[in-house]
């Protein structure tokens, strides 16, 4: 398949977020999260004028997986969902990127999508738009360029799944190690979606265990 180029601008960005900024690298199931509801917005609020969404306000929700063995963590929306122009358009080049000010940028949290880059090596993002049915699957290593392909998908919305990073362990001084393997703690997932997406107004929901299914919101 034909690799293609992030633009110019965005490959710059992620070069810079994904050598710099460590510190608060948890954020970016936050800016997920807010992309997946502000999806789903866009979905429900159709649904108030037009019948054929066919989807009530209880009917939305975020979901999120991990898979320990495959070390995944997958953020499921049944938003609006994006067509191939849309994912070629919006995850091909850094939304809104006036200024490549990274101060600023970071100062605003402007990251968005490309913060998963921070904790995964690879990012995967299927979707299927409302009023389309063909699914479109995109995927990315990072800056060297992302594919888009067709892909089965029968449900409007998005899914998107980060291939985590491998842990990296510590000098014997303790410095420089790094932990990815957290973000595949139901636990730790679950704390962060307390403290940072608080105010999502829709269900995120989460299987706890394996052995004894619940959600949890
Ligand atoms: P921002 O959210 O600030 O616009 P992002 O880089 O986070 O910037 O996302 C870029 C765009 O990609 C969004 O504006 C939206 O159009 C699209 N997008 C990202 N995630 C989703 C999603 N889960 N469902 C639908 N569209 C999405």
């Amino acid at each position: 398949m034909e690799q293609k180029q992030f633009q110019a601008e965005s490959k710059k960005l992620m070069d810079m977020m994904i050598n710099s900024i460590y510190t608060h690298k948890e954020i970016f199931l936050r800016e997920l999260i807010s992309n997946a509801s502000d999806a789903i917005d866009k979905l429900y609020f159709k649904s108030l004028t037009d019948d054929s969404v066919g989807m009530n306000k209880s009917d939305f929700k975020i979901t999120l997986a991990v898979d320990k063995d495959a070390r995944t963590l997958t953020i499921t929306d049944n938003g609006i969902g994006m067509t191939k122009e849309e994912m070629e358009e919006h995850l091909g080049t850094i939304a809104n990127s006036g200024s490549l000010q990274f101060n600023q940028i970071i100062g605003q949290f402007g990251v968005g999508f490309y913060s998963a880059f921070m904790v995964a090596k690879r990012v995967t993002v299927k979707s299927l738009a409302f009023g389309e049915t063909q699914g479109y699957v995109w995927q990315s290593e990072g800056v060297e360029g992302y594919t888009m392909d067709t892909c089965d998908k029968d449900t409007v919305g998005t899914e998107i799944t980060l291939e985590l990073l491998d842990d990296v362990a510590a000098d014997e001084d303790g410095n420089g190690g790094e932990n990815y393997s957290e973000f595949l703690d139901q636990y730790r997932i679950q704390s962060l979606v307390k403290r940072y997406s608080d105010y999502i107004r829709f269900p995120i929901c989460m299987d706890m265990t394996k052995s004894r299914k619940k959600e949890d919101s």
